[in-house]
């Protein structure tokens, strides 16, 4: 039993000194130690072409632990010895040899089975090689498994996600490769599935009938930070909707799985992106709007436009924000627009989902100088956590009248302590064998090419940019986009924005 829960495993780092491994990787690896969810025997080796040297690492895993969470202070030696460095240069084949010969050493010193997990926290352009050099190096061939995490980006486009797909999968089976959507990781996103199908008043109506429009916003208050060189080839579209909106749109539309397998919930996920209405290259205008941040103001200081950053160019095109209107074209959804958008230096940082329902047929309480509220669904992902539930109560006075209630349940108030972070969710569903909150190639696949048609549109035309100033909630045409329809965006925060 053990086992099955706690595989006996050796994780290999790619990147081990790198921004991702010491933010995400140690605090989540210690977190599933600290909670008794690895197993005693496990080894982690890192690798990267610094002269590191054990001792170096365990101190960098030392002090990024300490960084993130609260660690105690006993475990932590412990922890970290479990930790082990070897200089490695990916171009050299050599290398992957050195790497088996001290995975196979580590095996035999922990008992590990022949379990590997390869987590690629490098830039993209070396995931094909390595994978490649994985497999004819001999490191895959063990006694267990093996398994290889893949980052984002997964590709640029669909013919370079094809082809990086295709390198990969020479050496890796598609249910060996686990691509990471770490926004499939949080919380809230796991709990849309929950509210939908395990609560007897929402499913019912969960349609066309019964719902008027769906509304994402993932929006951030940073601009582009040192992130800048990636960033600029990329865009908004690219690094948030190919990948963490669409995935959130699939949750949303997706009909029930007969079970709760990875094979049915991918499956249904995979026939909304399926359903989704292409957006020819003239329409891209009616459906799509994008923005870029110009200087602003952010919680009373000023802050530079994006083509001031580092690493920008002061000409670019590149998009900070995207908002757009998605139309699933099945029988549940026919007729729903689903709105998306996503921005950087915007007013608030907020990841939110607001379910908007159809009005009633009349309104009886019209008579009463009362105008009802749509009732409103909102899930809540990030920074909050929680649920709200928009009602039309009875107004407290005599007039007869009504007014909006919130019924509000704050994840934020439970005990949180022992909620795991997106990453070390998807580390352990990994070690488990649990492929369902990883991105199928299917998905990257068909959202590639949903989003490819828009990002050529936008490479061949110019606009003039920027076109929001930062601290706003973008640029006007995104609020234009849902005022044809008869909607607005409705409000994040407090402040009615
Ligand atoms: P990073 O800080 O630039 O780290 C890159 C790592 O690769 C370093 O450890 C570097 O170490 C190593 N490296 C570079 N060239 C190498 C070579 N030829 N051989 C061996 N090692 C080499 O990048 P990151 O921010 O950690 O991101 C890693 C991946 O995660 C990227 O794909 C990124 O898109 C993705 N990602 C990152 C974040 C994040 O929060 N950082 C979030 C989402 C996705 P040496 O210089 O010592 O060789």
């Amino acid at each position: 039993m053990e086992t099955i829960n706690k595989p006996k495993t050796t994780i290999v780092i790619f990147g081990v000194t790198g921004d991702l491994a010491k933010r995400k990787l140690f605090p989540s690896i210690y977190n599933l130690f600290k909670k008794g969810l690895l197993s005693e025997n496990f080894a982690v080796v890192g690798v990267a072409r610094r002269p590191w040297t054990n001792e170096i690492l365990r101190s960098n895993v030392c002090e990024a632990v300490k960084n993130e969470v609260d660690p105690d202070a006993g475990e932590l030696e412990g922890f970290c010895s479990h930790f082990h460095y070897l200089p490695f240069d990916v171009s050299r084949e050599e290398s992957f040899d050195e790497l088996n010969s001290l995975i196979g050493d580590l095996e035999e010193k922990h008992s590990i089975p022949g379990n590997r997990i390869f987590y690629m926290a490098m830039a993209p352009q070396f995931f094909g090689t390595i994978a490649s050099s994985l497999k004819s190096r001999g490191l895959t061939e063990t006694e267990g498994w093996s398994r290889l995490v893949i980052e984002k980006p997964f590709g640029h486009n669909l013919p370079s996600a094809k082809e990086l797909n295709e390198q990969i999968r020479e050496a890796f089976n598609e249910d060996q490769i686990y691509r990471i959507d770490h926004y499939l990781g949080k919380e809230m996103v796991q709990n849309i599935e929950v509210i939908r199908f395990a609560n007897a008043m929402f499913e019912p109506l969960w349609n066309n009938r019964y719902i008027s429009n769906i509304q994402i916003t993932s929006s951030e208050s940073l601009g582009v930070e040192d992130r800048g060189g990636y960033y600029d080839t990329s865009g908004a579209l690219r690094d948030m909707v190919q990948n963490h909106m669409l995935q959130m749109v699939s949750l949303l539309a997706m009909d029930p799985p007969i079970r709760l397998t990875t094979e049915e919930i991918r499956s249904e996920k995979i026939k909304v992106l399926r359903a989704m209405r292409k957006v020819s290259s003239d329409e891209v205008e009616d459906y799509f709007v994008r923005g870029q941040y110009g200087p602003g103001e952010i919680k009373g200081k000023e802050v530079p436009g994006y083509r001031s950053e580092n690493n920008i160019n002061p000409d670019s095109q590149t998009e900070t924000f995207v908002a757009g209107k998605l139309m699933i074209d099945n029988h549940r959804w026919a007729g729903v627009p689903f709105y998306i958008r996503t921005g950087k230096r915007m007013a608030v940082k907020s990841t939110k989902i607001v379910i908007q329902f159809k009005e009633l047929p009349m309104n009886i309480y019209e008579t009463k100088n009362s105008d009802t509220h749509p009732n409103l669904l909102v899930i809540h992902i990030q920074p909050d956590e929680g649920i709200t539930l928009l009602l039309n109560s009875k107004k407290n006075d005599s007039s007869g009248g009504t007014a909006p209630v919130h019924l509000h349940f704050s994840n934020n108030s439970v005990n949180t302590v022992n909620t795991p972070e997106a990453y070390e969710r998807l580390l352990h569903d990994c070690m488990l064998g649990d492929a369902t909150n990883f991105t199928h190639w299917d998905e990257v696949d068909l959202s590639w090419a949903f989003i490819d048609t828009i990002s050529e549109y936008w490479e061949n035309s110019k606009e003039e940019l920027p076109n929001y100033s930062s601290g706003t909630m973008g640029p006007e045409e995104s609020d234009e986009l849902l005022k044809k329809d008869g909607f607005h965006w409705w409000p994040l925060n407090e402040d009615g924005e």
